[in-house]
Order: structure tokens, then sequence, then C-alpha cells
């Protein structure tokens, strides 16, 4: 009569913390800035957020009235009656942002890939995907019952290969990550287009931490090295450097009519509220103007990464603002984390299933909003701890 249904989660949980694994939520109390959180009552200088050019923060204090007339509920999903003038003059502007013929918006990234992939490639299909993308790109290749070709990172060679096996699938997408989000480095897009094309397959390119901050014109890694017209099916989210919350998929009009037929996250899903989209509009008028946003950030962050290198970590050596510094042991990982926090900095540790086994990571984002007094004081407490690394 008492037996507990659930009572293998607490077995599975304390598996979890004796391996270091568990994750405790943490809860912050006011706006996210990069400059200061409050978490858990404690502040800490923020170098885990997304909000690379400051956008999430001051879209918290700049907005207006008319933003917020059509209310916060869509009511439907797109095709029912979801689809708000809002809606549609942000895939407007998404798709002339990103010069493309359409754009489609989701409720989050995650939906985007997890909606688009399977409506893309199915069972008689295969899908070629980077080991280290994205936890959505993996679950999108997964629901859509596509054979799945895992390439080693970055190996060009070896996708070549399996693109050859799989020559005699119906069709074939290859997807990956722009700027992986975890390690920061980024994908060679000129010769996975070319890769593309030679072999007929469809590219798709997940750039959520590229949008707003790579390229000249702040459209991402296609855009900064001249692709951008060669990738098929372009990924993006309005949550990072945006500011606001949303995903969306960037196309030829043919692409954006059959997603907004076949994605299920899309079609089954009620329209993202309408104020965030006004808000992700007013963000990408901000990119368009302020390209300064986003080299004062790249600067900051090269020069962070060279003198961390000096310091003696490992870092990854790649032009973007994510720094990962390699540590390997997770419980490591949470020390050090754990060291900067009692400094006043937050800097989180990345453990499995978000990188693999024997892999954990100190990530540092950086943003447009970092002063150098706080990436002062974030290499001198580092410095401290550096002897807990070989
Ligand atoms: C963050 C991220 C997503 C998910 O975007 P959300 O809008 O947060 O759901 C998708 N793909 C990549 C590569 C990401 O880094």
């Amino acid at each position: 009569m008492n037996h507990d249904p659930l009572a293998w989660i607490d077995d599975e949980l304390t598996s979890l913390k004796t391996r270091q694994l568990r994750r405790q939520l943490t809860t912050r109390s006011g706006a996210q800035r990069a400059q200061q959180v409050h978490i858990d009552d404690q502040p800490l200088v923020n170098f885990s957020s997304n909000d690379y050019l400051g956008y999430a923060a001051e879209l918290a204090t700049f907005h207006q009235q008319s933003w917020f007339e059509d209310g916060w509920g869509s009511g439907a999903s797109p095709a029912i009656s979801g689809h708000s003038e809002l809606h549609e003059q942000l895939e407007s502007q998404l798709a002339r942002f990103e010069r493309t013929e359409a754009a489609l918006l989701f409720s989050s990234g995650y939906a985007a890939n997890t909606g688009c992939i399977p409506a893309l490639v199915g069972p008689t299909d295969a899908v070629f995907s980077d080991e280290k993308n994205h936890a959505s790109i993996i679950d999108g290749c997964r629901l859509s019952g596509a054979e799945i070709a895992v390439y080693r990172h970055l190996d060009l060679d070896q996708l070549a290969e399996l693109l050859e096996q799989h020559s005699t699938a119906r069709r074939r997408l290859i997807v990956t990550d722009s700027l992986f989000s975890m390690d920061g480095d980024l994908a060679p897009l000129v010769q996975l287009s070319q890769l593309a094309q030679q072999s007929g397959a469809m590219l798709m390119v997940d750039e959520a931490h590229a949008t707003g901050v790579l390229g000249p014109g702040g459209r991402g890694l296609a855009e900064e090295l001249g692709v951008a017209d060669q990738i098929d099916v372009r990924v993006g989210t309005l949550s990072k450097a945006l500011g606001s919350a949303g995903g969306f998929v960037a196309g030829s009009a043919q692409l954006i009519q059959w997603l907004s037929n076949r994605a299920r996250s899309y079609v089954f899903s009620t329209a993202p509220p309408p104020p965030l989209a006004a808000a992700a509009l007013q963000a990408l008028r901000w990119v368009d103007e302020q390209p300064e946003r986003r080299q004062q950030l790249l600067a900051q962050a090269a020069q962070l990464r060279q003198q961390l290198g000096q310091q003696g970590w490992q870092v990854c050596d790649h032009a973007s603002q994510l720094i990962a510094i390699r540590v390997g042991d997770p419980g490591l990982a949470l020390q050090l984390s754990s060291q900067l926090r009692q400094q006043g900095l937050l800097v989180p540790a990345i453990r499995p299933p978000t990188v693999p086994e024997g892999q954990s990571l100190l990530r540092i984002s950086i943003s447009y909003n970092h002063q150098a007094a706080e990436c002062d004081q974030l290499l001198a407490a580092l410095a401290s701890c550096r002897s807990l690394v070989q």
C-alpha cells in the first residue's frame, strides 16, 4: 500500500549528486545585468548571460505602451488566429535582416530546431550532425526518424565519408551550430557549404549565439565568412543577443511555406506573446544602428582570452564572445565556479550531459556591458585559483 512508484527518483538524484552532476536551481532577484545580478540575494558580476549586447537589460527600461496593446497571450496558434501584425512585421524584418525571402517565428530556438528538422527529413532520409551540436538540434534529429549520422566535431573528412555512405537516402540534411555554444568555437561554414553543394545535401546552420554578434552587419558567422546565401536553412534565436525570446528560421519563401504547414512546434503551439515580438523588432533596429557594440564586445573578449592564456589556462582560440576554460573533471569545475562565486563572480561550471564525460569546463560569457574593471576582477580571481588545476 505504501509503495511509492516514484521512489526511484530519489536514488537517481543521489547518484547524480555523488557524481557531481546534480544541478541546483538558483533564483535571481531583479533584472539581469552584465555588471551585476543578485542570485540567492548575493550580488555577483554576471559572466553567465547570453545578453551579449546589453539589449535585454535595455529593453527592460526602454519600451513603449503600444507594445502591450495586443496583450500577452496570442490566444491561438498562428494558423488559427494567433498570428498578429506584430508577428508579421517581425517576420518580415527578420527576412530583411537575414537577406532571405522569408522567415518564420517560433516560440523558442529550441522549438525552431525540433520543429524544422523533422519537417525537412523523415524515415527514408539521413541527417548529418556535428557531435557538439546544441541539444535542440540533437532532439530535432531524433524526432525526425531519419537515419542520424553524427560526425566528429568539425571533422569534414568524416562528414564527406558519411555523405557518401548515405548517398542513396531520399534526402540528406547537414546541420550544425555556427558558434558552438559550449566551447565558443566556430564551424567551417565555407567548406560545409562546398560539401553540401557537391553532394546535393541541404545545409542548415543554427546561429543562436552568433546572431547580432558576428559578421559586419551582425547577421552571424555565415555573413562573416561570405556564405550566407549558400545556407538553405538559417536558424536563430531572439533570446540571446536580441534580448527578447523566441526562435526563427529564415530562408526561401517555399521553405517558409513548407515549415508553416509542417513544423509541428509551429503548427501546434500558441503564437509567441506579441510584446516579445515588439521587443525583438526594437533590438533588430539597434543591431543595425550600433555596430560598435559587437566590435567592442569581440575586442574585449579577445583581450580577456589572451590574458587567460597568459595565466596558463587552457582556452580555445576562437574569435567569439564565449570563452571556455577546459577543466575536465566536473568536481573541479564546480570547485572553481564556487571559489569565483565567493569572490563575487558568476561563472558557471558546465558538466555532462551538456558536455561529454571528462570535458567539463568553466564558461565565461562576455557582454558589451562588462567594463575593464570587471574583466580585471575576473582575471585576479582566476589567478588566485590557478593552483587548483595543472
Ligand atoms: C540557446 C540555443 C538554442 C535554443 O534557443 P532558445 O531560444 O533559448 O530556446 C538553440 N540552438 C543553439 C545553438 C543555442 O545555443
